[in-house]
């Protein structure tokens, strides 16, 4: 399948910036305003023989600016982050003219805390809910809410929002980011948190008091994370409904080795 104009639009690349030899970010100019929450994705696409190549892109920016921003890590055996990765600032991609997605701030349930969990790229719809949070704060006051971020990555260089984050931290009151290095022996340097978002998520659960009955929490990013911490907040007493999530990815299946 091509892309077809009533269903996606030409957005075009204004800015790249590279953290990593496979973790990059960039900023677009749209034809028409995509409408969308804090926490959805848009579908990206590339024309490569004649068909689209089009996958799912947490949006990192906030509805209320004009740009839009995605954070990307190639999978160098993957169909389209390797074409994505080869674009540079005033070539276009593929936007489909429809946000998705159901991963965005918990309005409904009550609950005032709110536990935001990921693994490095995982941490876009979590920039885009606390962006849209900083940016309406200049305007209303903000509700009173207690929101905990722990992001994982195996070194520190991959937390792209990172300073971003530590100073919306300073600026939104109840607002507190974690960012862990799961592997500290390839980052001598870093003296922060360390382990995998499993690792350290019920140390978290308890030092904020995070209890089922005010917290929903919130799994973004690598499928085994996302496992793993549904079991932790199980065990600890939380409703399905109180754990959202949302897997960037589904692991290949192992070929099946005949005898
Ligand atoms: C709702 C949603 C939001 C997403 N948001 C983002 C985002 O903000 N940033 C982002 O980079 N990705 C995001 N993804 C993942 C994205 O849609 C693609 O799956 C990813 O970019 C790989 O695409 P590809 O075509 O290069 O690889 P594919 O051809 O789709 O995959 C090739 C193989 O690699 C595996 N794989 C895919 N991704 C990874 C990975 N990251 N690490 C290890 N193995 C992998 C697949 O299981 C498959 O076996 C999101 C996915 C979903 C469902």
């Amino acid at each position: 399948m091509s892309a077809s104009h009533d269903k996606f639009q030409q957005i075009e690349i204004i800015s790249r910036k590279d953290y990593s030899p496979d973790l990059w970010s960039i900023r677009v100019r749209v034809e028409e305003t995509l409408v969308f929450k804090p926490g959805q994705y848009a579908t990206l696409g590339v024309e490569r023989g004649g068909r689209l190549i089009q996958r799912a892109y947490s949006i990192v920016s906030s509805p209320l600016e004009n740009e839009m921003e995605f954070f990307f890590e190639l999978v160098p055996q993957g169909e389209l982050t390797p074409l994505l990765f080869e674009l540079q600032v005033g070539q276009k991609i593929w936007m489909r003219r429809q946000a998705k997605g159901l991963f965005t701030l918990d309005g409904r349930s009550g609950h005032s805390k709110h536990f935001f969990l990921c693994t490095v790229t995982g941490v876009a719809p979590y920039v885009s809910i606390m962006r849209s949070l900083a940016l309406d704060a200049e305007n209303a006051q903000p509700a009173s809410l207690q929101i905990v971020l722990i992001q994982a990555a195996s070194r520190s260089w991959e937390f792209a929002y990172r300073e971003e984050l530590e100073k919306l931290g300073g600026k939104i009151e109840g607002f507190h980011y974690v960012p862990s290095v799961s592997r500290p022996w390839e980052d001598t340097a870093w003296g922060g948190e360390v382990g995998r978002v499993e690792d350290i998520a019920r140390k978290y659960l308890d030092s904020f008091n995070l209890v089922p009955a005010s917290t929903t929490a919130y799994l973004c990013g690598h499928p085994q994370m996302i496992e793993n911490c549904k079991g932790i907040f199980g065990r600890k007493g939380f409703a399905k409904e109180s754990v959202r999530e949302e897997i960037y990815w589904v692991p290949s299946k192992p070929t099946e080795v005949k005898a």
